[in-house]
Parts: structure tokens; C-alpha cells; sequence
């Protein structure tokens, strides 16, 4: 199962995936926690994204598309990947066609978890992540309801800085929509509904 993951920051992309890895042991690809590895390790890559996550926008094509096709390169994506968080532009959606070409492992499904731009707003800036195993709670979470490690709200889930990413989203991510529309390979989901409830229907997309 070859997979892309879209939808707003905050839409749910990530439970999804962490659904999807739990049933079907798939690599999971999330750029911006790949991103985030890199800040806390303080490393070149970790260096020049920092300033653009903590604004809100996007860290440049050419930095995120090398990344991304070096993970593709690993073996344990043979079976199959989830990636989350990109594409985000149209330019990383090119570049992982002619990737993917290139490997011979096409995509099997875009799939849109859609969430209305307001209630966004609510979810992060009420979202907490744990430190040690990366889990999504919510403020109401003292610890972590996986681990009981220590929870924390992420440096770009204040109020400005998510709304300035969902004004990225709309700007350079919705038109993926449509790209993945034209290849006949978009799958949209209404991601406004209990996590589960949503996964059901992501099942029923991937023939799963
Ligand atoms: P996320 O955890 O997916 O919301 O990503 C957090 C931040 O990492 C984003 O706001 C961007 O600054 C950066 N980022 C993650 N994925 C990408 C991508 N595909 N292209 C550019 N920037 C990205």
C-alpha cells in the first residue's frame, strides 16, 4: 500500500497513519516529524527548518524533496508507505511522481481527510504531543495516555502560527487536491468525526 496522506495541519493525518501502521505495519512517513528529529538533534537540516516551522511556513522544496527521496530509498518502504505532511506543494508532488516512477512503485491512493479551517483552530491549539514517544493528546491529558510521558504543546500550535499555516495550506497545499483529483487518485474523507469513525471509512477507501 502506497500512500499520501492530505489534509490541513491538525485535520488528523497523523492518528490516521498511526491506525494505519498499528494494523497494517507500514513504514509511517511524516515530514514534519522528520523535521522536528532534526531541530532537537541540532543538526544542519535541523538548523535551516527551525526558522520556517516556527513561523509557519514551509521549509524550502529542495530541502524536503531530498529528504523525502532518500526515506523512499530505505528498504523497509518496499511493502509499502504512509507519507504525511507531503507532498505540500506541486513541486513535491512532481517530484514524488517521477520518484516513484523511477522505483516502479506507484501510488495507490491520495487520501483528503477533510476538516473544516475553524474547528482546526480549536484541535491545535488545544493539541499537546508527548516527549517521549510522539504521541497527539489534548490539554485535558496530564500525561500520556500511551506512555505517561510528559506532554507538551509544540512550539507552532499557538493561535498566529496556526493560522498562518492554514493560510500556507490553502495557498500552496489545497491545489494537490485537484492534482490528485486528475490522477484519479484522490479519496476524500470527512475528517470531522470521531478518530475511529474516520478510520473506518479510510479502510473502506484503501480496500483494506
Ligand atoms: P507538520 O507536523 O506536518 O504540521 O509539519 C510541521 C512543519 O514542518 C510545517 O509547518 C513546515 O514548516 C514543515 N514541513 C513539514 N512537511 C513539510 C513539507 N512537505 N514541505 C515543507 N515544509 C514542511
Amino acid at each position: 500500500m502506497n500512500i499520501v496522506l492530505l489534509g490541513a495541519p491538525g485535520a488528523g493525518k497523523g492518528t490516521q497513519a498511526a491506525f494505519l501502521v498499528e494494523e497494517f505495519d507500514l513504514p509511517h512517513i511524516s515530514t514534519g516529524d522528520m523535521l522536528r528529529a532534526a531541530v532537537k538533534a541540532g543538526t544542519e537540516l535541523g538548523k535551516k527548518a527551525k526558522s520556517f516551522m516556527d513561523a509557519g511556513e514551509l521549509v524550502p522544496d529542495d530541502v524536503i524533496i531530498g529528504l523525502v527521496i532518500e526515506r523512499l530509498g530505505q528498504p523497509d518502504t518496499n511493502v509499502g508507505f504512509i507519507l504525511d505532511g507531503f507532498p505540500r506543494t506541486t513541486a513535491q508532488a512532481v517530484a514524488l511522481d517521477a520518484e516513484l516512477s523511477k522505483l516502479e512503485r506507484p501510488l495507490d491512493a491520495a487520501l483528503l481527510i477533510d476538516v473544516d479551517p475553524e474547528v482546526i483552530v480549536g484541535r491545535l491549539t488545544s493539541r499537546r504531543m508527548c516527549k517521549e514517544c510522539g504521541c497527539i493528546g489534548s490539554v485535558a491529558d496530564a500525561s500520556c495516555p500511551k506512555c505517561g510521558g510528559e506532554m507538551y504543546q509544540r512550539d507552532d500550535d499557538n493561535e498566529t502560527t496556526v493560522r498562518n499555516r492554514l493560510d500556507v495550506y490553502a495557498k500552496s497545499t489545497s491545489p494537490l487536491i485537484d492534482y490528485y483529483r486528475g490522477c484519479e487518485l484522490l479519496v476524500s474523507i470527512d475528517g470531522d468525526r470521531d478518530p475511529k469513525v474516520v478510520y473506518a471509512d479510510v479502510k473502506t477507501a484503501l480496500n483494506a
